[in-house]
């Protein structure tokens, strides 16, 4: 019941970050593996991530993943892991979703996942709100003008009385919800799971099963699901015509969940009015593709998630569950592996 935990943390943390994780219990042993990030585990640095430091003289990194129980894991992780790593029981993604486990072989397996989800719904909703205000408020016809030095006034539109439909009710979906909410617009939501509750500043959530409702309704749409065999390509042609022809489709989930093919198809017929796009099918996007080029399209290299807080967040979220895996309490955010989430 004492014995040492082998924790290998697989991501460029800061030597106080490690101390914080070190300092949860004597039991643990936490050694820093970020070497093998970038050369083993083919994983890129985020945005502002200082590079790893090489491994301590006399440390084998091998040797570290051989005997690993718990993996803080970098959002990649190599195809052999389960063979490199046999005493793996536990791993702590450092993102919300687990796709870059596919292939790997651990979906498969009793090895525990958590996710980081919750970790990143300041910024989320934050980018959700951008890309609101700047369809709403014409961001792009501002800044031409500037440029043009044009003097051109016009009405500008009121975010109040307009409906956003929240696909996905988890933790992003939730904060995006309560925003909303207080900026003044209705909010519709679709989940999964029938609530038995009613979800705090939605006005109204459906199943799955009636997404066309809430996009027939909505001036926004804002994709907040896992990718999942579910959500694959949940909005495709079909969902697109089902929208209004002035409303913006939001994506901050995962690319694979929106027909993008179709989504352009949409965005040069003017089936719908805009879009914002964080993530795409294939990143990063290829410089092909017609998105580029597309006026009412306001997109960003998967970075709706970062910000300098990430790291710390992550890091509390991992010392948390270190805490109730020695204890053998339930973890944050574990994986539902017959879900997907
Ligand atoms: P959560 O697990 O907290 O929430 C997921 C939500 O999606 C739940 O409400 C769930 O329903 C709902 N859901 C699942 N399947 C369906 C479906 N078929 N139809 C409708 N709703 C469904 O996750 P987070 O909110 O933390 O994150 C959501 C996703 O956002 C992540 O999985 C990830 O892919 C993406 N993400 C992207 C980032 C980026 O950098 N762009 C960063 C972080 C996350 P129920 O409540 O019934 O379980």
């Amino acid at each position: 019941m004492n014995d040492v935990v082998h924790v290998l943390v697989v991501s460029s943390v800061t030597p106080a970050l490690l101390q914080q994780m070190r300092s949860v219990s004597t039991r643990l042993l936490v050694e820093d593996g970020a070497a093998l990030l970038l050369n083993v585990f083919g994983a890129a640095l985020r945005p502002g991530q200082a590079p790893p430091q090489p491994p301590a003289e006399g440390s084998d990194l091998d040797e570290m993943l051989a005997q690993a129980e718990v993996i803080l894991a970098p959002r990649r992780l190599p195809g052999d892991t389960l063979q490199r790593a046999p005493h793996l029981k536990w791993i702590q993604a450092t993102s919300a979703g687990i796709d870059f486990l596919d292939n790997t072989g651990i979906l498969e397996t009793d090895i525990v996942l958590t996710t980081a989800s919750g970790i990143h719904v300041v910024p989320m909703t934050e980018y959700v709100v951008t890309a609101i205000l700047y369809f709403t408020k014409e961001v792009s016809r501002l800044m031409e003008n500037k440029n043009s030095k044009s003097w051109d006034r016009f009405n500008l539109r009121e975010l109040k009385g307009q409906t956003i439909g929240v696909i996905g009710l988890g933790n992003i979906g939730m904060e995006i919800a309560r925003v909303t909410k207080a900026l003044g617009m209705n909010v519709l939501g679709v989940r999964r799971s029938k609530p038995s509750v009613p979800v705090p500043f939605v006005d109204a959530v459906y199943r799955p099963s009636d997404l066309g409702t809430v996009l027939k309704a909505s001036d926004f749409v804002a994709l907040a699901v896992p990718i999942t065999p579910e959500t694959k390509h949940m909005i495709g042609e079909v969902q697109l015509r089902e929208m209004r022809p002035n409303s913006v489709l939001i994506n901050i989930s995962r690319g694979s969940v929106v027909d993008e093919a179709a989504l352009v198809v949409a965005l040069k017929e003017g089936w719908i009015g805009g879009a914002a796009l964080d993530v795409f099918e294939a990143e990063p996007l290829s410089l092909g593709s017609e998105l580029w080029d597309l006026p009412n399209v306001f997109m960003t290299p998967h970075i709706s998630a970062l910000s300098d807080q990430y790291d710390d967040r992550a890091a509390g979220l991992f010392c948390e569950n270190l805490r109730r895996y020695l204890a053998g309490d339930q973890l944050i955010n574990q994986v539902d592996k017959s879900k997907g989430y």
